[in-house]
């Protein structure tokens, strides 16, 4: 085990969004606005939008001469230009293309309970005459509330199959990759794109619905604007599902550290001759309708009884209705927080400026109030979780502060910079 990652290894291990791309492939095609994007280079400075709160240093994102984030410019790509109603269309033909005749699951939804993926489900049952089996890949530590909104929707309709891992190894696994990478939450993050799969693989059916392309909306390349589906077959899929290919995280590696292959079953893809035995393809849902989080929320209450954080806001954010399920998320986006200098509250401030739902200026406010609350609420069942003390947490909590983003005065640690009001 390594003791320490160098800056350029800590960069890649943001995990807000799952589904990341390959390179941008250049085409005619490609809209004016997304033409000579470029990443800036996070070791050498801090730089923020200068439409929304984003900075240089969420890992993948890319930047306009005119300093806007690429994510930005999608939105406003989305709002403009996208026929909605042609994407529609398309949905209905496929599922015209997949959809059962006798009732049987014709599409999996990986769904936690929660307003979006709910939501999806909702709209292929209801609107497109699917069928739905919904996969969930239980929590580490599931919250009374997340149980309570799974039970919900299950209630509402809604066939699910729970898959939940060796609690043992998978309490290993999260201290071992929060020690190394600062990421409790890779292990979470490999089962819920590969768990679906097996589910697939097992019941054949070849149609997977996620929810949003990550990518596209939180950050990283805007290469597959315009692609409905993720390449299942194409080049090293898994690992570009992550990250690029020098991923230090793969799963593989676990097996260094005395984990079996059985042990690690969930967290790998099935064999590749399998997913093409059946056929298996998986379309992102917010390439068919305008991704918004805030509606699916109504919806889920309306219809699946979803209930909010009964604390009110999450801790690190102004926001009750997003993430709810697991005990031990604050401390993934903690260390986001303390890798990037951003946290919780950017990425929800980011979105709703994109949506126009708040100002850039409105945005810089609840950044500067939320973002790296210290998640203080779950605190004793993360370290119990973890078996781990306070001690050892705060150690590896400063290992993974750099110094661009970070200075020490006396005891205590201060953000260099934040971001601010043009
Ligand atoms: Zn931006």
């Amino acid at each position: 085990m390594r003791e320490n990652l160098s800056e350029t290894s800590i960069k890649i291990l943001y995990w807000d969004n799952l589904l990341c791309n390959i390179e941008f492939n250049m085409s005619n095609e490609i809209p004016e606005s997304f033409k000579n994007l470029k990443i800036i280079d996070p070791d050498e400075k801090i730089v923020y939008c200068k439409k929304c709160v984003i900075s240089n240093q969420r890992p993948r994102v890319h930047f306009n001469e005119d300093g806007i984030c690429g994510q930005c410019l999608y939105a406003k790509y989305k709002q403009t230009k996208i026929d909605w109603d042609k994407r529609e269309k398309e949905l209905e033909s496929l599922c015209d293309k997949f959809r059962s005749r006798d009732g049987s699951w014709d599409v999996i939804v990986p769904a936690s309970g929660g307003k979006d993926s709910s939501y999806v489900a909702y709209i292929l049952k209801e609107k497109f005459d699917m069928h739905p089996l919904t996969v969930t890949w239980a929590s580490a530590v599931p919250t009374d509330v997340g149980s309570q909104n799974l039970y919900n929707f299950i209630q509402s309709g809604y066939d699910n199959i729970l898959v939940s891992p060796n609690g043992k190894i998978h309490s290993k696994l999260s201290k071992l990759t929060f020690t190394e990478y600062g990421e409790n939450f890779l292990p979470f993050s490999y089962g819920q794109v590969h768990v679906p799969l097996h589910i697939a693989v097992k019941f054949k059916i070849p149609l997977i619905m996620y929810g949003e392309n990550g990518e596209l909306e939180y950050g990283g390349s805007l290469k597959n604007y315009n692609k409905p589906q993720l390449d299942v077959f194409g080049h090293d899929y898994v690992l570009e599902k992550f990250a690029p290919s020098s991923n230090p995280t793969d799963p593989n590696r676990w097996q260094n550290n005395g984990f079996s292959d059985k042990d690690l079953v969930f967290y790998m893809p099935p064999p590749v001759q399998d997913l093409k035995d059946v056929g298996i393809q998986e379309h992102y849902y917010s390439y068919y309708e305008d991704w918004t989080p805030e509606k699916h929320y109504e919806i889920a209450k309306k219809h699946f009884k979803f209930l909010p954080n009964p604390a009110g806001r999450s801790e690190g954010t102004y926001t009750d209705f997003a993430s709810l399920d697991d005990k031990t998320d604050g401390f993934h986006y903690y260390l986001m927080f303390i890798k990037f200098g951003i946290g919780r509250a950017t990425s929800d401030a980011a979105h709703q400026i994109r949506q126009n739902m708040i100002t850039r200026d409105e945005g810089v406010d609840l950044v500067l109030k939320y973002d790296g609350e210290y998640p203080s609420f779950y605190e004793k069942e993360f370290l119990n979780y973890m078996k781990m003390d306070k001690t050892v947490l705060n150690q590896i909590i400063d290992k993974f502060r750099r110094s661009l983003i970070w200075k020490k005065d006396g005891e205590n640690w201060n953000l260099r910079q934040q971001v601010s009001k043009l």
